[in-house]
This record gives structure tokens, C-alpha cells and sequence, in this order.
């Protein structure tokens, strides 16, 4: 389907469509199998630029279009998402400055991040704050130019490799959600350390680890924004990534499908190809027109964001969930058409299908995603028209 990409867009998709065939292709079994955190590949960004795309130009990006970055995650994911989550960690990292930091601190963190020399983080989730961000128990207590925290996050992509964390805190306990505030924390900060790796179905490459912060002082200019507005920073913020998720999920889903329509023509049973059975071709028909519809809302989000809307959690929210139900369905119908070898690890599908079902969970459940989509809904239609 023609698409209608830029000639910059479609530089950036050939670039990450080659940093992945190339580079990505031939470790992702190993990567996935050994969880391996891929700094090799990490440097490989860098010397392409492919980090730049997710800034502006003032902090040395090539924009900072979601669009853009859309299309750099799908490419990338189609090979390996959990690879690609360095780069998208990252992204998810820095949109707290990005969107509400100081030029200072824009200035500090944003170019190192461009030139791929520095990873970020974002850290939000507890124990028990999960879905129900607002239940989160980190704190960060003023003392004259500092901030003391304490308190564990879990589940934190980037975890332990990233340089620069964004990271959620109540600096008023007695106000709940409208108490939390975010602060950046830079890794060798004393006080900050790393706890358990997470062991996963998985996105394997990617690491997930805890953060622990005991009396972890960090200077007073590291807050974003003003005490308070952290669950709206957290919130603006997702509206942004959520995109960034869904391509996630077109990107594994373009995997499968094509693995599945030539593995169809390959396998011979009954003296003929399973291609040629009607059962398979619908199988593949459904897979194709639901991935071409995620991917037209997908684009479609993507496009309104750029353009400079004020508003878009709906749509954001809408492509993150649907991207990523078909992203889950798609995968378990490609392990279907490879049959017992879809299930054997010498095939890429099984590993989709694994790395397929984070989409639906992180950035909020899609669960989460319809309440959003509903919630809007019934605002926009509070009155009849
Ligand atoms: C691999 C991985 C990487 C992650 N990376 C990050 C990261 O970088 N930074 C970060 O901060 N977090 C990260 N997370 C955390 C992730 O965002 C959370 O796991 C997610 O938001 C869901 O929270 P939970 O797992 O605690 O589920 P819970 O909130 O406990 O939900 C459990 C179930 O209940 C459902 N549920 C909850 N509330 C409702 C409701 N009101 N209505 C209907 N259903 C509901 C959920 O949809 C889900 O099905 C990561 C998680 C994983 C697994």
C-alpha cells in the first residue's frame, strides 16, 4: 500500500530496514536466547544517526517527527523489537524533558542522547504501581539545594544501562497523585543502584531491571517542571510514546506476516503448497488487512501529532490497543501456519509471538488503553450536538 512517506521518511526506513536486515538479523537468536543487552548494535545507531530521529534539531536530532520514529521502530522491530527497545527505551526516556524540561537541562541531556553516546530511561512502576500509577511510594525529601530519595522502582527498561533516568517521586506524600513530581537522576548518582534483571517470555534483549534509591541525593535543578505536575508529565508523555509502542507492534507483525506467507509457499503437504489450501490464504488475508488498518491508524495518529494537535490521548491510546491485538493475533496465526515448526526456535515466528505480547501490557495495559478511549468518548459526548 502506498503510504505517501516523505523522501526523508523513506531514507529513514531504508536506513533502519538495512541496520536491521544487516546488523540485527544475523545476532537476534543469540541476543534473544542468552539475553544479551545489544551494545553492539547500540554503537551501530549511533554511527547511522538513528538516534538523532528522536530529537529535534535544536538538540542536534533530524526533527523529532513521531511520524519519523514510527518508522524507524517498525523497521527495526520487523527484524527484533527487543533490540529496537534500546533505541525506543531511550525515546520514552527523554520525552519528560523534551516536553517539560528547562532549556538547561535540555541543553545538558538531549545532545549526548543524539549522538547515541548516552541511554535513558523512564521509571514510574512500584511494587504495587503499576496500572494505578497514582499508588507509587518513592519519595523525594527538599533538603536545602538537594532532593533525598528513597523507594524501588521495578520493570524499568534501559534498566542499569541507561546514563539518564527520568524518574517518578512523591515530593508531597499527603497529596497522592497531585504530589508526584519527576526528577532527573544520572547514574552514578551515590545513593542509586540496580537491583534484580527480570528473566523474560520476551523482548530477551532488552533489559528490565529495578532501580533502588537509598538516600539518593540529587541536585535541585534536576526537578522537571514544577513539584506536583508529575502525573501529568507521566501522562503527556505516554500520549507521545504510545505511537511508538504501536509501531512496535506493526513492526513484529510485518515480521510474521511475511515469514508466514513464504514458509506457506515452501511447505508441501498433500503434494501441493499449503499456500495453495483456501484455509491458509484466508489466514493470510486477514493477517494482511488487519496489519495494513492498524498501520493506517498508526500512521494516521502519528500524522496528527506532527501536525501540531493539542489533544490526541484518544488516538494515541486507540493505535497503541489496536496495533497491538493485531500485532498478538497475527503472530499466533503465523506460528499456526508454520505449524509444529512455528513452535521449534529454528523459526523467527515463536520469538514474535513472545515478543508480541509485551505490547499489549507496557505503556498501560490495553485494558487501561479502552478506559482512556472511553473516558474520551464520553467527554466528547457529554451534550448532544
Ligand atoms: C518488559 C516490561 C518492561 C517495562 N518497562 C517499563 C519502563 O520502562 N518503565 C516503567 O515505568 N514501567 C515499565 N513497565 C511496567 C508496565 O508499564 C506495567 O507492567 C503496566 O503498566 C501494567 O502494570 P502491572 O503489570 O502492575 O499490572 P496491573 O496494574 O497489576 O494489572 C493487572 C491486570 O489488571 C488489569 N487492570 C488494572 N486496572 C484495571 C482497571 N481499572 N480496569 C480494568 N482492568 C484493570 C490490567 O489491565 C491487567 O490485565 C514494564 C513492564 C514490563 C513487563
Amino acid at each position: 500500500m502506498e503510504h505517501f512517506l516523505t523522501d526523508e521518511q523513506k531514507e529513514i526506513k531504508e536506513l533502519a530496514r538495512q541496520v536491521a536486515e544487516e546488523k540485527i538479523k544475523p545476532v537476534r537468536e543469540k541476543y534473544d536466547e542468552e539475553a544479551i543487552f545489544p551494545w553492539d548494535i547500540v554503537k551501530i545507531f549511533a554511527q547511522t544517526d538513528l538516534f538523532r530521529v528522536l530529537l529535534p534539531e535544536e538538540y542536534d536530532g533530524f526533527g523529532g517527527k513521531v511520524m519519523d520514529l514510527v518508522i524507524m521502530m517498525e523497521e527495526l522491530s520487523r527484524v527484533d523489537s527487543g533490540i529496537a527497545l534500546a533505541l525506543g527505551g531511550t525515546g520514552l526516556g527523554i520525552y519528560p524533558i523534551l516536553l517539560n524540561g528547562n532549556e538547561e537541562q535540555k541543553q545538558k541531556y538531549l545532545p549526548p542522547v543524539a549522538a547515541g553516546e548516552k541511554l535513558a530511561a523512564f521509571a514510574l512502576t512500584e511494587a504495587d504501581a503499576g496500572s494505578d500509577v497514582g499508588a507509587i511510594k518513592t519519595t523525594a525529601k527538599k533538603d536545602g539545594d538537594y532532593y533525598i530519595l528513597n523507594g524501588t522502582k521495578q520493570w524499568i527498561t534501559n534498566g542499569g544501562e541507561a546514563d539518564i533516568y527520568s524518574v517518578f517521586v512523591l515530593t508531597d506524600k499527603t497529596k497522592g497523585a497531585r504530589g508526584a513530581s519527576v526528577l532527573i537522576v544520572e547514574k552514578e548518582t551515590e545513593g542509586f543502584s540496580f537491583g534484580k534483571k527480570e528473566n523474560k517470555m520476551g523482548i530477551r534483549a532488552s533489559c528490565t531491571r529495578e532501580l533502588i534509591f537509598g538516600n539518593c541525593k540529587v541536585p535541585k535543578e534536576n526537578l522537571i517542571g514544577r513539584e506536583g505536575m508529575g502525573f501529568m508529565i507521566a501522562m503527556k508523555t505516554f500520549d507521545k510514546s504510545r505511537p511508538m509502542v504501536a509501531a512496535q507492534a506493526l513492526g513484529i507483525a510485518q515480521g510474521a506476516l511475511e515469514e508466514a506467507i513464504l514458509y506457506s509457499k515452501e511447505r508441501h503437504q498433500f503434494g501441493k503448497p499449503i499456500s495453495s489450501f483456501q484455509g491458509i490464504q484466508f489466514m493470510l488475508a486477514d493477517m494482511a488487512m488487519k496489519l495494513e488498518a492498524a498501520r493506517a491508524l498508526v500512521y494516521a495518529t502519528a500524522r496528527m501529532i506532527d501536525s501540531g494537535a493539542k489533544k490526541y490521548s484518544k488516538e494515541s491510546a486507540m493505535c497503541k490497543c489496536y496495533a497491538s491485538d493485531v500485532a498478538m493475533q497475527v503472530t499466533t496465526d503465523a506460528v499456526q501456519i508454520l505449524g509444529g515448526y512455528g513452535y521449534m526456535k529454528e523459526y523467527p515466528v515463536e520469538k514474535m509471538m513472545r515478543d508480541a505480547k509485551i505490547t499489549q501490557i507496557y505503556e498501560g495495559t490495553n485494558q487501561i488503553q479502552r478506559i482512556v478511549i472511553a473516558s474520551n468518548l464520553l467527554k466528547e459526548y457529554s451534550k448532544r450536538i
